[in-house]
């Protein structure tokens, strides 16, 4: 989520301001004190697909969890996948086109369900938040979120959510961005207001800790290169295109800018 820098209004409250953030310094001061409900939550997903459809997850794929998709490539097409924020549908459509056809997304933003829908994404579409999935227990072989846990307010209720809709040796399949390197991105790059969307990131240790806590077995992987999201981040052409073939993958974990994570649900306790 990067803008150029601008003259522009709050998506939030409609004052006028220049810089890159969605929020006006105000709201941006407010909401690092202060975690956003889900209703405001809602509101500022709906305003950013309206203001900067350019630029929402929503309209594009830009950021694809390349090394979670190799790893569904090597499973049965059988399998029944639950996709949390799934935006305009593109992960879903690609899963698709892949052979999987038990699909279901969900997102909170009525804006990305009516993108998803009209792009006639092959999968059942459910408004709903990722801490409270109305879904019975063990319905799912497969969840997967592609920078979706870094936005949820809960993470604990989140990933309880989770567990209890994946069957036993089912996987929760995630990508984040790496809390560290995020943060120190953000605050270079003037994103004041990143407290509001991503009040949630986690260091790979982080995330290891909190999965664990929740019966997963947890396996980093790796992505193979950049994605275009990440590319768009560097600032200088040269940059951008040694950046295109940096093997991602040979990385620490630690130092990649996203993580990718494999965890499966224990089968006892
Ligand atoms: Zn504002």
């Amino acid at each position: 989520m990067v803008v150029e820098r601008s003259r522009r209004e709050c998506v939030l409250c409609g004052a006028p301001f220049t810089g890159r953030s969605f929020l006006c310094p105000t709201c941006s001061a407010r909401y690092r004190s202060q975690r956003p409900d889900r209703v405001l939550r809602r509101r500022f997903y709906e305003a950013v697909d309206r203001h900067y459809p350019e630029w929402a997850n929503t309209y594009g794929s830009y950021n694809p969890p390349v090394g979670l998709l190799r790893v569904l490539d090597r499973l049965p097409r059988s399998l029944r996948i639950l996709e949390l924020g799934c935006g305009g549908g593109a992960l879903l459509r690609d899963l698709a086109a892949r052979g999987f056809t038990r699909l279901v997304g969900l997102d909170l933003a009525r804006t990305a369900l009516a993108e998803a829908q009209r792009q006639g994404t092959p999968a059942r579409l459910v408004l709903a938040d990722a801490e409270r999935l109305p879904f019975a227990a063990e319905s799912f072989d497969i969840v997967i979120a592609a920078d979706l846990i870094e936005h949820v307010d809960d993470l604990d209720a989140h990933v309880a959510e989770v567990a209890r809709v994946l069957r036993p040796g089912g996987a929760y399949l995630l990508k984040t961005p790496n809390r560290p390197l995020a943060e120190l991105y953000y605050r270079l790059a003037g994103l004041d207001d990143y407290p509001f969307w991503h009040p949630s990131m986690l260091s790979p240790g982080e995330l290891r800790t909190l999965l664990a806590r929740h019966g997963f077995l947890v396996r980093f992987v790796a992505q193979p290169r950049l994605t275009p999201a990440q590319l768009r981040k560097l600032p200088t052409r040269l940059l951008r295109a040694l950046g295109a073939h940096l093997p991602v993958g040979w990385l620490p974990v630690v130092l990649r800018p996203h993580v990718e994570v494999v965890a499966t649900r224990r089968l006892h306790g």
